[in-house]
């Protein structure tokens, strides 16, 4: 098979879903973030309305709340869901809040997922429900078990805990025939989540990908974990779940290097992390057979890559192991130009209330805010659609 001819400026196929109304919104929106001064402002007064109980909901919801999430529920998010299921876009839902500490707080976290895979037993193009276990257990035990540091009872119970709130989602995600996506964190606590993640892999991963791990290819160790867990996958007869991202910790994972004098687990150049990023992406099309994968990236590169692979080896663009995932409210001109050559496209889509999903949407907000970041790069496909659509 020829490798399709693809661009990514198609700025008509990549706003398709946009009326009038929402592209000058999102281009607004684009706009401020690009002014670091107003993004650094915006997040202190956000972050300080949040803390005196202000209420910024009316400012907030209706502008990049709206832009990036779907809802503050699953009520309000499923109007969204199904608006892209009628254009054939899947979700990974998340339940946006993050790190908590007590176990009422873990509990209400386990709900919503359970709440979330129950939705996805319907609504089919809810394709994973994405998790953090550090939603389910405090962050301070992942440390001590990644250490290997003796634990006390009381904390053996707490990791009993955590186990048991995984296996609940499990069953429920594998009698939903849905799949549960686990979010790769810290590399100080990576290793206990990775253990977890592969001990119930073995267990329900017996006919499709029902548990998948998410592989962060920014470290310089994990094309390697990669190539063995599919040998074990191989061996062993599972379906290896895989996502893979090249990791969002960039400078956390500097700063703890310097402050803990170990060397830092990513690579120490950009290009480093998108050379194993790519070369995990071949092996996992060489191993489709043994692999469920899910390429989620807004790396234009990348996506080629994907359907070059794809062509090569003459394997489906909608071949049941493979996924593409950009998060809602970015990446529109790689998700609607992939999705028109027939790959199974997704959307990555937080929900939760405001105050919760705060801290997420300001990280969207500071992200690339440079003009040769992602989104310089997003407003300037926008202004090409409105000048293309004449508004
Ligand atoms: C659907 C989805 C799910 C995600 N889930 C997770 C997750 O579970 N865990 C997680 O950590 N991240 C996750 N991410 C975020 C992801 O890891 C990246 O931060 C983000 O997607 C940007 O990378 P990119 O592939 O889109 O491409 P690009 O924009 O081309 O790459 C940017 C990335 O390159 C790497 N990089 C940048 N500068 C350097 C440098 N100097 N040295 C080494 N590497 C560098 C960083 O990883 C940076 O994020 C997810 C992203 C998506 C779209």
């Amino acid at each position: 098979m020829n490798a399709p001819t693809i661009s990514f400026d198609n700025t008509q196929i990549a706003f398709q879903s946009l009326s009038n109304f929402e592209l000058k919104k999102a281009h607004f929106l684009f706009q401020v973030f690009q002014n670091q001064f107003l993004v650094k402002v915006g997040s202190s007064f956000t972050e300080s309305a949040l803390h005196w109980g202000l209420p910024i909901g009316p400012l907030v919801k209706p502008t990049i709340f709206k832009h990036f999430c779907s809802g503050e529920n699953l009520e309000e998010s499923t109007t969204l869901i199904r608006a892209l299921a009628q254009k054939n876009v899947g979700v990974l839902l998340n339940y946006g809040v993050e790190a908590k500490e007590t176990d009422e707080e873990y509990e209400k976290s386990i709900q919503q997922s359970l709440k979330a895979i129950r939705l996805a037993g319907t609504e089919k193009n809810i394709k994973a429900v994405c998790i953090k276990l550090t939603g389910f257990g405090r962050i301070a035990l992942f440390e001590k078990l990644q250490q290997k540091a003796s634990l006390s009872a009381s904390e053996q119970t707490e990791v009993d805990k955590i186990n048991a709130r995984f296996d609940i989602l499990c069953e429920a995600a594998l009698s939903n025939d849905v799949a549960i996506y686990i979010d790769a964190e810290e590399s100080w606590i990576q290793n206990p989540i990775d253990e977890m993640t592969l001990i119930r892999m073995k267990k329900y991963n017996q006919k499709k990908a029902i548990i998948c791990n998410t592989y962060q290819l920014y470290r310089s160790d994990k094309l390697a974990d990669l190539r063995s867990e599919i040998e074990l996958a191989k061996k062993e007869n599972f379906i290896l779940g895989v996502k893979i991202v090249r990791g969002a910790y960039v400078e956390k994972e500097a700063e703890y290097a310097t402050d803990h004098k170990i060397k830092s687990p990513i690579h120490s150049t950009k290009a480093g992390s998108d050379a194993d990023f790519n070369e995990a992406l071949q092996l996992c099309i060489d191993h489709i057979d043994s692999v469920s994968v899910c390429v989620a990236s807004h790396n234009e590169e990348s996506c080629l890559l994907l359907t070059k692979l794809l062509a090569d080896k003459n394997i489906p663009f909608n071949h049941p192991h493979i996924c593409v995932s950009q998060l809602y409210g970015m990446g529109d001109h790689i998700t609607y130009n992939l999705l028109s050559l027939g790959l199974n496209c997704t959307k990555y889509m937080p929900y939760g209330p405001i105050k919760e999903v705060i801290p997420y949407l300001i990280r969207r907000a500071q992200e690339n805010g440079s003009v040769n970041g992602q989104m310089g790069r997003e407003l300037k496909l926008l202004k090409t659609e409105i000048q293309r659509r004449r508004i």
